[in-house]
């Protein structure tokens, strides 16, 4: 990119050079007139005069960008769609095993040269007394799940499960969790598992967590409380009738009639079958074909599998599918849209890497002199 010097920087912003150099001095730079200025001094003055300094091609990504924002539903548009569960709580208390039960007794697995597939999510059938509904679960540790998504400003999960150990109490990682789910304003339930071991004590369990503003509903509180047995399954129903209830309550709808978006759950490079990410569409319709962009990267959607393993053309809002055709491995909690076609989708993700390679190089970074700045 080509650099700018004080004088065509005060000749931009309409300001004489000489009260620029005098801006400078006063930021503690001494540069002569004809000396380059860097990207975050011109930022700072530019502000100062009203402006907004722009890094070469941001203009255009913004541009490129603008067709992926996103267009408010009408409401008759709008369908039921399955809550997405996140299983958080301190170590050992039993996610996996809980998940690993749920997911065994629920869905019949495909293997894959004898090793069990899983892609990052798992999609269970239950029968409640309102009929049969569908829960997706997230295998993503939860509080990894919840600052990596967090931290993208994505926020993927309906409700979250929170698995106390009868036998242990509230640890500092229940309390993180509780935390967590708090401050993204998501519903808990708690699973207080373990109940077969010998030292159980769920009672103590609900007494502990009223400490942390979790009071269980037979005490008059609003918190649902299953204990369970992640070991032998006693309870294990309940808990998922009252995760479908709680998802009633909510009422979550999407639209799937428009081209999909959502956020990237995992992402990988395999040897044979190149990056392969794990999406979570959340909403629209993911479609075999389609262009999409995802964080830095772009690609033609080639291939999709559910959590099951099979081959599937089309994915709606709420469920996880993994896709074939990226460019390259996005990051987990990176957002992924659908564009008109595979040009557009490679060009705004060269613009991003573009973008990202120059906002690394902090101290070389230079300002064009066509895109500048714009007015504000
Ligand atoms: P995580 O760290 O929360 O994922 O915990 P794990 O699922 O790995 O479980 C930790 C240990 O507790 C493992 O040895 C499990 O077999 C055991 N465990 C988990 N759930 C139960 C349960 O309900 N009953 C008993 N007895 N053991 C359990
Ligand atoms: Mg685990």
């Amino acid at each position: 990119p080509e650099v700018i010097s004080v004088r065509e920087f005060a000749e931009k912003l309409g300001v004489e050079p000489t009260q620029l150099l005098q801006d400078l001095i006063a930021l503690g730079k001494f540069v002569a007139i004809n000396q380059p200025i860097d990207f975050e001094t011109a930022a700072k003055l530019a502000e100062k005069y009203g402006k907004v300094a722009k890094l070469e091609g941001e203009e255009e990504l913004e541009s490129l960008e603008k067709e992926l924002e996103e267009t408010p539903d009408r409401e008759e548009d709008l369908k039921p769609r399955p809550p997405i569960i996140t299983v958080m709580g301190h170590v050992d208390h039993g996610k996996t095993t809980l998940l690993d039960y749920i997911r065994n007794t629920r869905v019949a697995e495909k293997e894959a040269g004898g090793i069990t597939q899983h892609i990052g999510a798992s999609v269970v059938e239950v029968d409640t007394s309102e009929g049969r509904k569908t829960l997706v679960f997230l295998d993503t540790p939860g509080h990894e799940a919840f600052t990596a998504m967090r931290a993208r400003g994505a926020q993927v999960t309906d409700i979250a499960v929170l698995v106390v150990a009868a036998d242990d109490g509230v640890m500092p990682q229940t309390i993180e969790a509780i935390n967590h789910a708090k401050a993204a304003g998501v519903p808990i339930i708690v699973a207080i598992n373990k109940i077969d071991k010998p030292g159980a004590n769920p009672e103590r369990v609900k007494q502990e967590l009223t400490q942390h503003g979790l009071i269980p509903e037979d005490w008059g509180g609003d918190t649902i409380m299953v204990p369970v047995s992640a070991r032998t399954g006693e309870g294990v129903d309940e808990l998922l009738e009252m995760i479908a209830l709680q998802a009633e309550l909510m009422e979550l709808k999407a639209n799937p009639d428009k081209p999909a978006r959502g956020v990237v759950l995992e992402a990988k490079l395999d040897k044979k079958r190149g990056p392969v990410a794990t999406l979570l569409v959340q909403t629209g319709t993911l479609k075999v074909g389609d262009a999409i962009v995802a964080g830095l990267y772009a690609g033609k959607v080639r291939a999709m599998f559910d959590d099951k393993g099979n081959s599937v053309k089309e994915a709606g809002p709420s469920m996880p599918v993994e896709v074939l055709g990226l460019d390259g491995v996005p990051l987990a909690g990176d957002k992924f849209y659908v564009v008109k076609d595979e040009k557009t989708a490679r060009k705004i993700a060269e613009k991003r890497q573009e973008l990202a390679r120059e906002s690394a190089l902090e101290k070389e970074k230079r300002v064009s002199l066509e895109e500048l700045f714009s007015q504000m």
